[in-house]
């Protein structure tokens, strides 16, 4: 089974001379030079808006619509797998740890960018325009986040592709099939074969992500081209220095660098043009295991990161607040930098793996540092533009806790063999 499987993995398409990642490289690029070229033709924008995002919706759509099944299989299969309740508290306990941490070094390396570019008087002031509000309806909290964690009804959860929820289910699940033992063995086997099956069709799926690349990459730059031009240019730049430092610093010290970003270079590209963790999780999964994740650790940390750990996302929030408290003259104590931290963790914890969802938590931050949450319309319009790297740093910790994580079960592995 394994064996035919391979076949369709992203590092080694057989098929395909050009193996996965490098057509998604090559989209990515030809989408620039599409988009700029669209930027500059009168109707290009337009065009790229009408007809060449509903491809990318459309792949998209399909991802979308086989992730529920995906992170339900995969993760009860990952937990019947792992056989023993102990290993799935182990693995547990070391992925929050590395969520954890890393999320709160993130917020610090986001804070610090952004105290830097104001100190240095390189953040714009802006005013909200006349009638700017934001949607107060839209943001949620974090106990809300936390209550809406438990499924009243398991089918609305499938429906509604409630992450957090579906993961509860998995859990639930999965231990009940271990704790049956012998009598839950037709449950093991269907969950085994509908998780083959699941496999096969988003293989399918992702090979088709070429097409979804490039189609999502002309369209936001034919459209947001001119935004980057924009007085937000030096806001953007702050995030994105702050989400390439945490890559390079944070990642690589948990796995040999160059190794990994060309492993995990396809789902980083795919976050990126996609926006969403949770879309990308197909591809992630496949990157993961081809970088040497053990197959059921990263069936475990990958579905739960895509929902729960986003540190792109923290250092957004961090930028985020530094400029608008800038803008609204505010001048932050070291305190209340804190609080930034703490509740930009929370809030990248409670963030959905979707696009455009740490705008709406961004809500949550300001709150709590009395930032009117108007000013969020400030950045609103360009956010797709932070979302893009954001989303792509997340996927990358995803990926990066998975492997140090089967690092850590076979350091451990060993140990007790060693101690026998
Ligand atoms: N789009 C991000 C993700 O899916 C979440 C966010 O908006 O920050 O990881």
């Amino acid at each position: 089974m394994e064996k035919q499987r391979k076949g369709f993995r992203v590092n080694r398409m057989k098929k395909n001379k050009l193996g996965l990642p490098a057509q998604i490289v090559i989209s990515l690029i030809l989408g620039i030079v599409v988009g700029l070229a669209c930027y500059f033709i009168e109707g290009g924008p337009a065009f790229t808006t009408n007809y060449l995002k509903p491809f990318g919706t459309i792949f998209v759509n399909l991802l979308k619509f086989i992730v529920v099944p995906v992170v339900l299989f995969s993760m009860i299969d990952g937990i019947i797998s792992m056989d023993d309740m102990k290993k799935v508290g182990s693995v547990g306990w070391k992925t929050v740890a590395y969520f954890m941490i890393t999320t709160a070094i993130a917020c610090v390396i986001g804070l610090v960018f952004a105290n830097i570019f104001r100190a240095a008087n390189l953040f714009p002031t802006l005013q909200l325009q006349e009638g700017a509000v934001w949607d107060k309806a839209t943001s949620a909290n974090f106990m809300d986040t936390l209550v809406n964690i438990f499924p009243s009804n398991m089918w609305e959860a499938f429906r509604t592709s409630n992450m957090l929820q579906v993961i509860v289910i998995a859990l639930f699940f999965g231990g009940a099939i271990l704790s049956a033992g012998k009598k839950g063995a037709l449950c093991r086997d269907i969950v085994v074969s509908f998780n083959e099956v699941i496999n096969r069709l988003m293989a399918f799926i992702i090979s088709l992500s070429p097409i979804g690349v490039f189609t999502m990459m002309a369209w936001v730059v034919a459209t947001q081209g001119a935004e980057i031009l924009g007085s937000l240019a030096l806001v953007i730049l702050c995030a994105y220095l702050g989400y390439i430092v945490h890559a390079v610093v944070v990642y690589s010290a948990s796995v040999s660098p160059l190794a990994f970003f060309k492993g995990a270079a396809a789902a980083m590209i795919f976050a990126f043009t996609s926006t969403s963790s949770t879309a990308s999780l197909p591809v992630s999964k496949e990157c993961a295991e081809d970088l040497g994740a053990d197959k059921d650790i990263a069936a475990f940390v990958l579905p739960l990161g895509a929902t729960v750990n986003m540190d792109g996302t923290a250092i957004y929030q961090c930028v985020a607040t530094i400029f608008l408290a800038a803008c609204v003259g505010m001048e932050l104590t070291l305190g209340q930098m804190i609080t930034v931290v703490v509740t930009a963790t929370l809030a990248s914890i409670g963030t959905a793996g979707v696009s455009g969802a740490g705008m709406i938590m961004l809500a949550m931050v300001l709150t709590a540092m009395g930032i009117p949450v108007d000013m969020i319309m400030l950045i609103y319009g360009i956010d797709r533009l932070f979302d893009m790297g954001r989303t792509c740093l997340n996927v990358t910790g995803d990926i990066s806790c998975s492997l140090c994580v089967t690092n850590w079960e076979n350091n451990r592995a060993a140990k007790a063999v060693a101690q026998k």
